[in-house]
């Protein structure tokens, strides 16, 4: 006789065609963020879903939200599954949103071709096939008849690739991530069967602008340029900040490797007149816009700062006050303001939490190996849910390959949907308390 969990595995293993089906549904809804395509349909395709499995499910647009309009609603889908106690809660959350094809694909990135035990398509690896998996290990559990104590969560929600406010976000407002409701939370971004992802790197986004003074740009010399003030700024970034991030490492596994340090892009940059377009027909004259000759009196420059878990934001925003601080004392004329467009402080989820621990063991089982333990350069849903749920106990974990993410022919291997679906079971199995309740 198979134990249930044995039982539960091969329930798992059975849904092979219809974990690739329901990949290949989901990619055919063309969820395109920007500027936020077919969310309603998405999260109505998976709620109806749900619910004909037993799952109370709520739609929840985030009215006033950025991006919400009657033409683009932002609308998330939250279903839960009640078991036989008052056990804890496991969530499972997915963006449903997927950015722009762009072009270099061989196959059609909306129709969910499937080749070589591989389903193609836009959105496959991030993060519809994780989606996939974490419906097909819900709806396995609860067909198994197993008795779980807790309750099962699952979510699709909107506009993580734009940063998240309308959907976790927003929902994290609402206290749809935060204890008594949710204990427990995965996120089946695409890092890979057997890695979980701890957390990730702090995120400073800023505006420095230099001042200087308008003038006829015929006698500079009467005027003062921001954009020759801006120059000395970004020369200094360069000569003097890059070179000490680089040699700033963490701890944290974050990968890939080259992302160990902290960093800087210099992300836009704006001086002087409006931008526009020029050009001039043969005779040499313009046949477009004409510049007026002026002294730039602005200019502007978007800052993007990843910094590491052993940095703080304070520090990381004062470094730059400090060199703009150094260039007002000894540049004539340098006039400068900073402002904060956005932030997140990294986020690094223990090694010993529950939902780290029982990932760990289920992938132990399933595939017969540690897993990694790894930490993104980037941010992701994660910081909404511990920064505004205030929930610790959140990872991230799902099939496919990050490096495929955003690129031309991304693909998910089925192979890696089935063995994912069946490591979030057990792992809901240990979070919920059944286990511990067979013991
Ligand atoms: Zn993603």
């Amino acid at each position: 006789m198979n134990s249930p969990v044995q039982q539960l595995l091969s329930r798992i293993e059975a849904k092979r065609e219809e974990v690739t089906a329901l990949t290949q549904d989901l990619v055919r809804i063309p969820t395109v963020n920007p500027p936020g395509d077919a969310y309603e349909t998405c999260a109505h395709f998976i709620g109806e879903r749900l619910a004909k499995k037993g799952f109370a499910v709520e739609y929840v647009r985030a009215h006033g939200a950025p991006g919400d309009s009657n033409s683009h609603p932002r609308t998330n889908v939250v279903a839960r599954w009640q078991g036989a106690g008052t056990g804890e809660c496991v969530h499972f959350n997915s963006h449903i949103d997927v950015v722009e094809a762009g072009p270099g694909w061989t196959v059609d990135p909306f129709a969910g071709h499937v080749a070589q035990g591989r389903v193609y398509g836009r959105g496959t690896c991030d993060m519809k096939g994780g989606l996939a998996a974490s419906i097909i290990a819900c709806e396995s559990l609860i067909e198994s008849g197993m008795s779980i104590p807790g309750a099962l969560e699952i979510s699709g929600t909107v506009d993580e690739e734009s940063g998240g406010f309308a959907g976790v976000g927003y929902l994290a407002e609402r206290g749809y991530f935060s204890k008594p409701r949710v204990h427990h939370v995965i996120i089946p971004e695409p890092l890979g069967v057997d890695r979980i992802c701890l957390g990730h790197r702090g995120v400073w986004w800023g505006e420095v602008e230099t001042r200087g003074r308008i003038a006829h740009g015929s006698m500079p010399f009467l005027g003062d340029s921001a954009i020759n003030h801006m120059s000395a700024f970004i020369h200094l970034l360069e000569t003097q900040l890059q070179p000490q991030l680089q040699r700033r490492q963490t701890a944290e596994p974050v990968e890939p490797p080259g992302a160990r340090v902290s960093t800087l892009n210099i992300n836009s940059i704006h001086g002087g007149q409006v931008e526009q377009t020029y050009a001039t027909d043969a005779r040499g004259w313009p046949t477009a816009q004409t510049p007026a000759p002026v002294v730039a009196h602005s200019c502007r420059t978007v800052l993007d700062r990843r910094f590491i878990a052993e940095e703080n934001l304070e520090a990381v925003k004062q470094e730059i006050v400090d060199m703009l601080d150094e260039l007002k004392r000894t540049r004539p004329g340098f006039d400068y303001a900073v402002r904060d467009i956005m932030s997140f402080v990294p986020t690094a989820t223990p090694q010993d939490a529950p939902v780290v621990d029982a990932t760990a063991r289920a992938i132990a089982r399933v595939l017969g190996r540690q897993p990694s333990y790894i930490a993104s350069p980037g941010t992701y849903d994660q910081k909404h849910i511990v920064r505004t749920g205030k929930l610790q106990d959140c990872i991230a974990y799902g099939p496919g390959i990050l490096d495929l993410a955003h690129q031309p022919d991304e693909y998910v291997g089925i192979q890696e949907l089935v063995d994912s679906a069946k490591i979030m079971a057990l792992a809901s199995l240990d979070l919920t308390g059944w286990t511990r309740a067979q013991a």
